[in-house]
């Protein structure tokens, strides 16, 4: 049984639930305005599906609710964000600017998000980056879900990467995948829904490949994409993430936890580059004519159309989503 909810209602429920659960207005803003966009665009693994998580980290009291996140400046070309304990989307808010007129006056700048706690997707914070005419490239770690090649034991996080190309007046070029196979929200949705995954996706309590979401997640571990090359990829973003910011690893994260259902702290670590900036006067021009060929072969659609094509959609026909979700925020949202 499913439910159908306009966006209004999905963004006065999930300002409710987090204001009923401890944050403030201005982080419970940032967070809803996550939870809608990722709606809106049918990214259902990070819209309403996460909030009793985000709940249930509020009121354990691991995450601040009234975090005032500030930024700091350790080189010229670095932004530096101490989240305070807050969610990823309010540090973000406060790095963006910042980094933004960084990497326009120097070319290239990074930011570093340090002592958050990251539950969303990531396409929508690269987004804004390439709508304000920068190249973007984001990534950040969790807790250890995934085997590297070889191994059977959980030791990276799905660990998310996303790179945003502007278009000029058109939508930005953006792609926003897990390093994983698939991502945890998937394999958990997947689970609630009685779907099977695919096969590669993870292994079972025994090690052995399996199709059954629950037995991945109940004891199994999940697998890279892509064999030992994702593997390596899931390297560079926990040394991107942690390594480089002085944030925690996904195994240190755990070790951390509190496991109350909600997001460990982590970092996450952003790159933005001015195309302005490298020599090429006509990049544009000449990257979109590429982008053009590429999605005009027969059987290619550019990452990122799905989500488009729901984002014109959905502020008309609403979003659907289970009733027991339905009801469980209901009850969070008191
Ligand atoms: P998918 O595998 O669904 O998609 C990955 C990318 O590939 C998307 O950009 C998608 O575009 C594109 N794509 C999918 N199918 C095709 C196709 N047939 N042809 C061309 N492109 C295609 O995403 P994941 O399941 O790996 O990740 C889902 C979300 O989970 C991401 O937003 C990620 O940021 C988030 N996540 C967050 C974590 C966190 O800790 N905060 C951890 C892990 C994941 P489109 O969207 O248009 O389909």
């Amino acid at each position: 049984m499913t439910v159908r909810l306009p966006l209004a209602e999905v963004e006065a429920l999930s300002r409710r639930c987090l204001v009923a659960c401890g944050a403030d207005a201005a982080n419970a803003e940032a967070v809803t305005r996550t939870i809608v966009r990722a709606e809106q665009d049918h990214s259902v693994s990070h819209g309403l599906f996460r909030l009793p998580g985000y709940c249930a980290s509020l009121k354990s009291g691991k995450v601040d609710g009234h975090a005032r996140p500030t930024v700091e400046r350790p080189a010229p070309s670095v932004v530096r964000v101490d989240g305070k304990n807050a969610f990823a989307p309010l540090a973000l808010d406060v790095g963006r600017e910042p980094l933004i007129e960084t990497a326009k006056r120097q070319g290239v700048a990074a930011l570093a998000l340090v002592r958050v706690h990251h539950f969303s997707a990531l396409w929508a914070e690269v987004e804004p980056l390439a709508e304000a005419g920068l190249v973007a490239l984001a990534c950040t770690a969790y807790k250890p879900v995934v085997a590297p090649a070889g191994a059977r034991q959980p030791f990276f996080g799905t660990n998310p990467l996303a790179f945003a190309w502007p278009r000029g007046k058109k939508p930005p070029y953006v792609f926003d995948m897990a390093t994983s196979a698939m991502a945890r929200g998937e394999i958990q949705v997947a689970a609630r829904d009685g779907h099977a995954v695919p096969l590669g996706a993870g292994l079972d309590a025994a090690g052995e490949a399996t199709t059954d979401p629950n037995a991945i997640l109940d004891g199994g571990v999940q697998l890279p994409f892509g064999g030992y090359k994702g593997s390596a990829i899931m390297t560079m973003v926990e040394l991107l993430c942690a390594g480089l910011i002085g944030e925690r690893f996904s195994d240190e994260a755990a070790k951390l936890d509190n496991d109350d259902g909600g997001p460990p702290q982590g970092g996450e670590f952003m790159l933005a580059l001015d195309p302005q900036a490298f020599g090429h006067p006509n990049w544009l021009e000449h990257s979109d004519a590429w982008l053009e060929r590429l999605a005009g072969l027969e059987g290619v659609r550019l990452p990122g159309q799905r989500r488009h094509e729901a984002r014109q959609k959905t502020p008309t026909t609403g979003i659907t989503i289970p009733s027991a979700l339905h009801a469980e925020l209901l009850a969070l949202a008191g």
